[in-house]
């Protein structure tokens, strides 16, 4: 059985924030290619230290500094810096929705060096890298976990924490309507729409805009797709794959295929659903769903990965077939 945060990781990761003083440099960093959780989790806890009254707070993540367009708008984006500003070494490091070291890259110095650090996650795969560890595999979004750690420090929600909140859990409960979706998801939804913003307003900016050339990428993708109903242990699997060329054609950045894997998930026929999209030549990022027949979390760990029991993923590598070749067969393996 799988438990949150104990009262002394609560206390150790208060402590830890307490102890820094407010000109000491505090470093937040999230996941590569990061999403609305790894962003709005971070941002939304950045403001809060703000709120503190700490004057030096950094907020990154490792790699391409490529932020989708949707987040260049959150509250607290001022906070954001590439990864060559990051602090060198700062007093206070706190990482956010991150499962594994690798997923921090050259980063992943900076929290092993520093004098206080605290990895606020919620992945059951998280391998318990790092300080203090405020890991709930139970919440639905890491912002479950930062808002946890702000009210115990004492900060107030606001309009613009909460929106940086709001777009986390929204982000990762799939707007509210994954297994994940708790009364207590809901009760936070509830504190955070309090303070006044716009839900609406706030879903079209994030979730419903895109390039129009986003959606004719979209739509060759997903005309390629194919249905393996054998596959799975009969269960069905359904895959597809984007590449860097189909992303030139259609003058699109990487970020418009993050959410691909939602219509692809929706087939019917099929359990688990795959998404292959080419990172590097021969490099894939490989996005893996089930719909409860698998822990496809299991499949990604095994590939270097990580994830939830229903959603997870991993690097991949050679030619797309050769990835869906591995995944096909450790399914086998899994459900034999
Ligand atoms: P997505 O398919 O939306 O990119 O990711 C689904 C889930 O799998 C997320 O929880 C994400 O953190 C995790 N995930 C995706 N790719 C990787 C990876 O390469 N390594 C790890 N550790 N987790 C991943
Ligand atoms: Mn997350």
């Amino acid at each position: 059985m799988t438990v949150g945060p104990s009262v002394e990781q609560w206390a150790a990761a208060v402590a830890a924030v307490r102890s820094t003083g407010l000109d000491d440099e505090i470093q937040l960093i999230c996941h590569v290619n990061p999403d609305g959780d790894a962003l709005g989790s971070m941002l939304g806890f950045g403001l809060g230290l703000r709120r503190l009254g700490f004057t030096r707070v950094r907020a990154t993540f490792p790699g391409d500094f490529a932020v989708p367009t949707p987040y260049q708008r959150l509250p607290g984006i001022d906070l954001l810096v590439p990864e060559a500003d990051a602090f060198a070494g700062p007093r206070l490091v706190l990482v956010f929705d991150v499962a594994s070291e690798s997923r921090l890259g050259a980063l992943a110095g900076r929290l092993a060096a520093a004098p206080a650090g605290v990895v606020l996650d919620h992945h059951a795969s998280n391998t318990g890298f790092g300080g203090v560890q405020l890991v709930d595999p139970q919440a639905a979004a890491t912002s479950v976990v930062a808002d946890g750690l702000l009210s115990r420090l004492g900060v107030p929600l606001d309009q613009e924490i909460a929106e940086c909140f709001y777009v986390a859990l929204a982000t990762d409960t799939g707007s509210f309507k994954f297994d994940m979706t708790t009364v207590s998801v809901h009760e936070l939804a509830a504190r955070l729409i309090a303070t006044g913003l716009r839900p609406g307003e706030i879903s079209r900016r994030i979730f419903d805009s895109k390039p129009f050339g986003a959606m004719k990428l979209t739509g060759e993708v997903l005309g390629r797709a194919v249905l393996e109903p054998a596959a799975a242990g009969g269960q069905g699997m359904v895959w597809t794959y984007a590449t860097l060329a189909d992303l030139e054609r259609h003058a699109q950045p990487p970020y418009v295929l993050d959410t691909l894997i939602d219509p692809v998930r929706s087939v019917a026929e099929a359990d688990v659903s795959v998404v292959v999209k080419q990172t590097a030549p021969g490099e894939w990022s490989v996005s893996l769903r089930s719909k409860g027949a698998v822990d496809v979390s299991g499949v990604a760990v095994s590939q270097g990965g990580g994830g939830h029991r229903l959603a997870a993923g991993f690097t991949g590598y050679g030619e797309p077939g050769d990835v869906v070749d591995t995944v096909r067969r450790l399914l086998d393996e899994y459900l034999n």
